[in-house]
């Protein structure tokens, strides 16, 4: 199976990504965290993408879609794949057309996980990393206990250099300027389906399985 989520910043298209992965095998394409990786290896990418992605801004088409085809031809497992984060414009979503259809791996589905804005506000300024397990807390939704695993495992909860307010802002209007000319896209192409992400982790992916009647 080869799907596309799409949402908002904070939408929780990483999160999901990664259950499915570990549940059905899918590989995970993130270009924020390949952007990221880029950032903490130091290379030409990091460095061209490291204050654009500090204010919220997209980075250049190219790099992107350069990232994508190494993500998939360095993989074994090409034939199955979510992407998340990408694309992000409908430039991208043409791009990535063509190379699928070069390499004869169709999407099957593209599924928006929609969120409303004060949830989306408050996942992103409330999201913190913790250094030492590398988990993802939020300090006005995860248990306490969480947060206590972290501190008593040494870690310090790590705030995203995005993850500011004024970022998050320029971050959510990128998307809907951007971004969401792609629900009418995929909509147009039969491709979409919509899950609801304002729920907890568990029910939403309960929805996105049911959206795309996973067939694995
Ligand atoms: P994310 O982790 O998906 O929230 O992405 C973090 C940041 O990485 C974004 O705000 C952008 O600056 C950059 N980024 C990630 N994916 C893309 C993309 N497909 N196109 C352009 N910039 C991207």
């Amino acid at each position: 199976m080869r799907i596309i989520l799409l949402g908002a910043p904070g939408s929780g298209k990483g999160t999901q990504a990664e259950k499915l992965t570990f549940d059905f095998g899918l590989l995970q394409i993130s270009t924020g965290n390949l952007l990221r990786q880029a950032i903490t290896d130091g290379t030409k990418i990091g460095k061209k993408a490291k204050a654009i992605m500090a204010a919220g801004d997209l980075v250049s088409d190219e790099i992107v879609l350069d990232l994508i085809k190494m993500s998939l031809s360095s993989s074994s497992n090409q034939n199955s794949f979510v992407l998340d984060g990408y694309p992000r414009n409908i430039s991208q979503a043409k791009s990535l057309e063509e190379l699928l259809t070069d390499l004869d791996l169709p999407l099957d589905y593209t599924v928006l996980i929609d969120v409303d804005s004060d949830t989306l506000i408050k996942r992103l300024s409330g999201r913190r990393i913790c250094s030492k397990t590398g988990k993802t807390i939020n300090i006005y939704f995860s248990k306490q206990s969480e947060i206590d695993q972290c501190i008593e495992a040494g870690g310090e909860l790590i705030q995203r250099t995005d993850d500011n307010l004024e970022s998050i802002i320029n971050r959510i209007n990128v998307y809907k300027e951007q971004t969401e000319p792609l629900i009418d896209y995929y909509k147009l192409n039969g491709l979409l389906k919509v899950a609801d992400g304002n729920s907890e982790i568990e029910i939403v992916n309960k929805q996105l399985i049911q959206a795309i009647g996973i067939q694995i």
